[in-house]
């Protein structure tokens, strides 16, 4: 087990919050330290010497101890009225905002985002929140005509049962309240399982739910590893429904092995994101638009810009005006005033960016700028880079990064420039910039994302707006919006007769 070292505040960074020596799980309403008595260190990617308490592994019994208290908190939870649920989470939503510069800062220290970018994902958080909330007072069915005489038809949503919600490390707040706060509000009861990198921040979004006023195991919070905690969770008998978001390789596994039991699985996956530059665009807007998506909280986000895909007769200048924002940006701790881009998560994401920039070598591709470490050995710090002349086929031009990497792909025309887009596995957000009002709607009409984005940047969302991707991106129904309680509800169908007498008429 590490002792946590955490550092003073350092000069002209932000205030550093303490972190706890070690985290622990909650459980019907009870916070617990694991029996398993094994923990993983929780170190800060900007500083890999620094340790920021330890995450518990926990075991199969701890996750079936948490099923257990989410399974006999639901009945309690579902016959609360919906508007009453909302009342806790415009608490936990407030709760929030009163500590947002508190987690905001956890989030940078442990994650590596920068501050700003941290606390705008609290926000997000928060924003979610009181949307969710406000759907207390609408969820709603529908009334139908019926064949019958004085015959009522309806459908009404009702909520699960236990849900298991798996999250990542990249937005460690804003994906577990945009997938918690629909469960809670249409009636389920939780069993949350955050990605190890990022406890503190899972830990305090708890806390915060925890003071709000929810009873007792209607959310559970675990840690541990995917391959344990996650795998019993999934397969528990007691789970109504999987909402998970993380890798491509994850992903698919999670949804066999619901399909082996018809489980109603989730999927938010990976990205290969393109923004897509004609040749009437203002490229200015552009390459601004494009290196906030590459190198925004590092690259590490599933809507991050990782394909810049140019009409030819304008890409020399788009590549020009490029190369000298990504030489602006400033890289370092996260938590230090000026920085404008922080580290990777950890070792192993760090491994796969450096890999990357080996086969972007490999295959020919031309370096703009970047395309090596940085800063001191103990951060996990890599340039902000750019390749031009890179082909679609090649491996940086249809994988997954998720590091400052960046692909330009030149194109003769429209007719190529979507083609090429639409040339991967996946499907979440892309971009177009131009001015033609034309070429926009034939976009939006043939690219295969599930978020069009049009003269802004490929990431960025509200929480009032659905979420979600087509393709190897996700399997399951789209997340925030309204239509994210779909997910965590079932639809029942009413036939109520009040003729008083027996059925004359035969439907079918
Ligand atoms: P990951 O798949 O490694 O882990 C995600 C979660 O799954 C973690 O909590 C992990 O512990 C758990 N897990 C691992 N093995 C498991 C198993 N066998 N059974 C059940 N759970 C298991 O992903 P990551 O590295 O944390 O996140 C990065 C990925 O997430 C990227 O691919 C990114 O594109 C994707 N992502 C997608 C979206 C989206 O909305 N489409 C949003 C954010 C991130």
């Amino acid at each position: 087990m590490s002792t946590p070292t955490a550092s003073a505040p350092a000069t002209g960074g932000r205030p550093r919050p303490t972190p706890p020596v070690r985290y622990r799980n909650f459980i019907g309403g009870k916070w617990a330290d694991t029996t398993s008595g094994k923990y993983a260190p929780n170190l800060s990617p900007a500083d890999q010497r620094v340790a920021l308490g330890d995450v518990p592994l926990s075991t199969p019994q701890e996750v079936d101890a948490a099923v257990e208290a989410a399974h006999k908190a639901f009945p309690g939870w579902r016959d609360t009225p919906a508007p009453v649920r909302a009342r806790i989470l415009y608490k936990w939503n407030a709760l929030l905002e009163q500590h947002a510069d508190e987690i905001a800062a956890i989030l940078a220290w442990e994650e590596g985002k920068t501050w700003s970018e941290a606390r705008g994902e609290v926000m997000k958080a928060a924003n979610i929140i009181e949307f969710m909330a406000g759907e207390g007072r609408r969820i709603g069915g529908s009334t139908l005509p019926s064949e019958l005489p004085r015959t009522f038809v309806y459908t009404v949503k009702q909520p699960l049962g236990p849900v298991a919600i798996i999250t990542p490390w990249n937005f460690p707040i804003a994906i577990p309240c945009w997938k918690m706060a629909p469960a809670l509000i249409a009636g389920n009861t939780i069993v949350f399982k955050p990605a190890t990198l990022t406890p503190w921040t899972a830990q305090r979004t708890i806390e915060l739910l925890e003071e709000a006023g929810l009873p007792p195991g209607v959310v559970n919070l675990i840690y541990g590893s995917g391959s344990a905690v996650g795998d019993q969770l999934v397969r528990h008998k007691a789970i109504r429904a999987v909402s998970f978001t993380g890798s491509n390789e994850v992903g698919t596994h999670v949804y066999t092995e619901g399909a082996k039991r018809l489980l109603k699985v989730q999927c938010e996956l990976g990205g290969k994101n393109p923004l897509v530059v004609l040749e009437d665009a203002d490229l200015e807007l552009a390459a601004v638009a494009t290196s906030q998506g590459a190198f925004g909280s590092t690259g590490q986000r599933c809507t991050a810009t990782s394909r810049a895909i140019v009409i030819d007769s304008v890409a020399d200048k788009f590549v020009e005006l490029l190369a000298a924002l990504a030489q602006k940006v400033v890289v370092g701790d996260p938590l230090q005033d000026g920085v404008t881009m922080g580290p990777s998560v950890d070792p192993g994401q760090f491994k796969t960016v450096l890999g990357y920039l080996d086969v972007a070598r490999s295959e020919g591709a031309k370096l703009v700028t970047g395309g090596k470490r940085t800063g001191a050995d103990h951060g996990l710090f890599v340039e902000p880079t750019i390749y031009d002349g890179v082909k679609h086929g090649m491996r940086i031009a249809k994988e997954e990064i998720f590091g400052p990497v960046l692909s330009v792909i030149r194109v003769r025309d429209f007719d190529e420039a979507v083609e090429v887009a639409n040339d991967v596995d996946f499907g979440l957000s892309s971009s177009l910039y131009t001015n033609d009002v034309n070429r926009m709607y034939r976009f939006v009409d043939l690219i295969e994302t599930g978020i069009v984005h049009v003269n802004s940047p490929t990431v960025g969302g509200e929480a009032q707006a659905p979420f979600g991707g087509m393709k190897g991106t996700g399997v399951g129904t789209r997340e925030q919006g309204a239509v994210a309680i779909d997910f965590y509800t079932e639809l029942k169908t009413v036939y109520a007769d009040y003729t008083g007498t027996k059925r004359t008429t035969n439907i079918y």
